[in-house]
């Protein structure tokens, strides 16, 4: 009896044990499972937030670089290696071992014993003439020590660029303001000392004066007109416009001007409709009519002449039969100031603006301008402009 009752008991001990055993191994399996789905998660959010990180740099137009307390590059964005035109994998490299750069290496030497340096300004040497301007910082740890360095590149390039165009421009109005005034001035001086009381003499001078003067109203004119056309202030007015009728007026404005060198003005302009503002279209017919008449041939014949052409435009042109523009100035006369003949543009009171405003009324309008021309053949300005 009692043995029975010991077996049973033993029995009943051993399928609990083996009962709790198998539901242990169960549990233990399960935390193993849920303690490896934890580390993939961490291990995805880690790597989602380092490709999140990734982007953000990546889309950050400064070149951004950061490199660890042994001075081995972590991170380089996309923005640093096209600032620097490199293609290779640039963690765990030194910056000399990249770029060969010895004034990049001094400004990392510079940030570390000064902590921060602020709008460094850097001409690269090699990198045809670019401009940077570096901010630059030591990262430090909650001890204050130094983990690494950051470095933000911004490009100055065309900054710089707009800059040198601004103070060209400034440079070559001040030129031009100062030849007539300092003639206004000297004349205007001579009178005064005496010359008056020759009554031949101070007409003479008089009219020197007023040419001048004239000159400099023509000057300011033309400066303020390209201003308003360059900051977009110029509102245009465009409407169907019968180019003919347009460069018939001019021409006939222009009819005594061309008399003066015998020169014959024909408009052979076909019955052409742009979509035009009429006042700025006879600002640029004129320009272009009144340098043919000025540096043409005296005595030789100045066109105007068009035709219909490709993508719903208008093109027109004037010709001349003058000496025509030398081929190294021929890509240059529509900059601001810029002459071919610098001695025929003065004795003619020419601004050396015409060109430049006419460009930029034919490019508001959407169009195009350009010149042909061969030394002694003539030379032959075209635009385009929008089919009426
Ligand atoms: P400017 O006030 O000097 O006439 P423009 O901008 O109108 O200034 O013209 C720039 C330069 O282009 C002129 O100085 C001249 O040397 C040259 N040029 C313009 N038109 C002609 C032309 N039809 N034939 C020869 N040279 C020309």
């Amino acid at each position: 009896m009692w043995a029975v009752l010991f077996i049973l008991a033993l029995a009943a001990a051993t399928a609990i044990h083996l009962f709790w055993r198998q539901k242990f191994r169960r549990r233990q399996r399960q935390i193993q499972a849920e303690m490896e789905q934890f580390q993939r998660e961490q291990q995805q959010t880690v790597s989602d937030a380092r490709a999140q990180q990734q982007v953000l740099f990546n889309s950050m137009l400064e070149g951004l670089l950061l490199l660890d307390r042994n001075r081995r590059i972590y991170l380089a964005n996309r923005a640093f290696k096209n600032l620097f035109g490199l293609k290779i994998e640039l963690r765990g490299k030194t910056v000399m071992e990249v770029l060969r750069l010895h004034e990049l290496a001094g400004l990392i030497e510079r940030v570390e014993t000064e902590k921060q340096v602020l709008d460094y300004e850097w001409k690269l040497p090699e990198l045809s003439g670019r401009w940077l301007q570096v901010n630059a910082a030591v990262i430090t740890n909650a001890a204050g020590e130094r983990e690494g360095t950051i470095l933000v590149f911004h490009d100055l390039t065309r900054l710089k660029q707009l800059e040198r165009t601004r103070e060209e421009f400034v440079a070559n109005v001040s030129h031009e303001l100062r030849t007539p005034l300092s003639l206004i001035k000297g004349y205007a001086e001579t009178l005064l000392d005496g010359a008056r009381n020759d009554p031949e003499i101070a007409a003479r001078f008089l009219k020197i004066i007023e040419r001048n003067a004239q000159r400099l109203d023509l000057l300011i004119q033309d400066l303020l007109t390209i201003s308003a056309l360059e900051s977009g202030r110029l509102r245009l007015n465009p409407q169907p416009i019968h180019v003919r009728a347009v460069a018939e007026k001019v021409l006939s404005d222009l009819k005594s001007r061309a008399a003066g060198r015998g020169v014959t003005l024909i408009n052979e302009l076909p019955d052409l409709t742009a979509t035009a503002d009429e006042n700025r279209l006879e600002q640029v017919l004129a320009n272009l009519v009144d340098n043919a008449i000025k540096y043409g041939r005296a005595g030789g014949a100045v066109t105007v002449g068009g035709r219909p052409a490709e993508n719903s435009q208008v093109e027109i042109f004037v010709r001349d039969d003058g000496p025509g523009i030398p081929p190294e100035s021929l890509g240059r006369v529509f900059e601001r100031f810029y002459r071919a003949d610098k001695a025929r543009s003065r004795e003619q009171g020419g601004t050396g603006l015409g060109l430049s405003i006419v460009k930029h009324i034919v490019q508001n309008h959407g169009g195009a301008v350009w010149v042909e021309s061969a030394p002694g053949k003539g030379a032959t300005f075209f635009f385009t402009l929008p089919k009426g």
